[in-house]
């Protein structure tokens, strides 16, 4: 049964731009720039320096505690290991590769085959999605070998997220066209290590075809839910979701595991696979190229490390962007700098005209209370706003800012133009300055 969450709002979906192109593979750039920090958790230390050879699928940086490695996603030469900017707004390090356009493949790389893949331990399973990079791909980007070793022994209900709920993006719609065998193969790995014999995936009404090929390649794979959710954004957030499908509530601060549950990206459970069958690290990901600018929409299978420049110029554009964001137009980080490279959590490269301009100067609010009839955390973005203004970061825990999910449902919403969610990201963020410096 599914359930529906408090709040949420219905933007324009704008999903017709790109949902009907196929997944189509983007060739491989001269320069790829792969940063050392592409997860939640501790930065990779190089492993390669300049002058180095690599191979495609080479571990080029690897880390401990929370960290997964990153690997070389072609063949050549490490031209430099150097600051460079990174989705995040900030400068990061990371091994620049000058591509030799041979694919010459690191000799680690072996696939197995089914008997060997279904002989692995669940231990073994999780070493090799570790040793393969691989991270929440819906854009949390949270080491998915964490998450399944936390979850043993907690977690009773899995579920795949199909929503992608963001206008415009349709990345993980088309993965589920394209590759439903693999994404349910991922799963079923997921479900193994786990010691789990059922999951759910979930996806909501407006992807007809994606859940027809899910259907079919679910058949004869017992205890595998589809739940067909009605369309409603955010669903795609973690909480959300987790609510939507099982009616169960994860506590303010809390993670899924709390209440059972652990949720997967679709392009997730495709890298799952791919790591155990094909032996094949994270080095591509499909990203949605689209916007209301855009002359030629595309889905495209990118190289990590492939810079947006590149993607800007692979679909064209009308005018002069007003932005381009990493992600979709209600979470995404809008990028000043497009020689950025995509990174593993890029699901989406979004370029927005000028007529999305809408900035109010001096932004009085109005107290409709129109914010907090659409807040899925059932917060009170007015009250958040003001507390913000005192600077005392008492004020703002007081209002429970740090479980603001940054959806933007109350910005998206508010009459007067009040700058909600920009000012709450950066309220989180001196919090978070102010918890660390504690801290030392
Ligand atoms: S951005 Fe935060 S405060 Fe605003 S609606 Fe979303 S969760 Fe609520
Ligand atoms: S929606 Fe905007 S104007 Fe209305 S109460 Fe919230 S902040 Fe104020």
């Amino acid at each position: 049964m599914a359930f529906s969450f408090f709040g949420g709002i219905h933007p324009k979906e704008n999903k017709w731009y790109a949902e009907k192109h196929p997944v189509y593979p983007f060739p491989e750039p001269d320069i790829l720039v792969i940063p050392m920090s592409q997860h939640i958790g501790a930065p990779c230390a190089p492993l390669v320096k300049k002058g180095d050879p690599v191979t495609m699928g080479q571990k080029i940086g690897d880390g401990q505690g929370l960290c997964v490695p990153v690997h070389a996603p072609v063949s050549g030469k490490v031209k430099a290991v150097e600051m460079r900017p990174h989705t995040s707004g900030t400068m990061m390090m990371s091994v620049v590769i000058e591509n030799d356009h041979l694919d010459t493949l690191c000799p680690d790389i072996k696939s197995r085959t089914l008997e060997e893949a279904q002989a692995l331990t669940p231990e073994e399973l999780m070493q090799i999605i570790r040793e393969a990079g691989i991270v929440g791909m819906g854009g949390a980007t949270f080491p998915t070998h964490v998450k399944l070793s936390s979850g043993l022994g907690k977690v009773d209900t899995i579920i795949v997220n199909v929503s992608e709920c963001e206008p415009y993006i349709v990345a993980d719609d088309r993965l589920c066209q394209e590759y439903p065998a693999e994404v349910v193969s991922g799963l079923q790995i997921i479900m193994k290590v786990l010691g789990l014999d059922s999951a759910h995936i979930a996806l909501e009404d407006n992807k007809p075809a994606a859940a027809k090929a899910l259907k079919q390649a679910m058949e004869g794979k017992d205890g595998i839910v589809l739940d067909i959710l009605p369309s409603k954004y955010p669903q795609g957030a973690e909480k959300q979701l987790i609510y939507a499908v099982t009616g169960r509530q994860v506590p303010s601060g809390g993670l899924p595991a709390a209440v059972g549950c652990a949720v997967f990206n679709a392009g997730t459970c495709k890298a799952i696979h791919d790591a155990v069958y094909d032996g094949m690290p994270l080095i591509r990901r499909i990203v949605t190229v689209s916007g209301d600018i855009v002359m030629e929409p595309k889905n495209l299978l990118v190289a990590i490390g492939t810079s947006f420049n590149e993607l800007l110029e692979a679909v064209g554009h009308k005018e002069n962007p007003y932005k381009v964001l990493s992600g979709g137009p209600m979470m995404g980080a809008a990028q000043y700098d497009l020689a950025v490279p995509v990174i593993k959590g890029t699901n989406a490269v979004t370029i927005l005209g000028q007529k999305n301009k809408y900035i109010v100067e001096n932004a009085r609010c109005l107290r409709c209370g129109k914010c907090i009839e659409v807040c899925p955390m059932n917060l009170m973005p007015v009250l958040i706003y003001k507390a913000m203004y005192t600077g005392d970061t008492k004020d703002v825990m007081a209002v429970d800012l740090m479980d603001c999910i940054e959806c933007g449902c109350c910005a998206y919403t508010c009459p007067a133009g009040v700058p909600l969610v920009l000012g709450f990201r950066a309220a989180k963020q001196r919090v978070r300055d102010a918890q660390t410096a504690a801290k030392k």
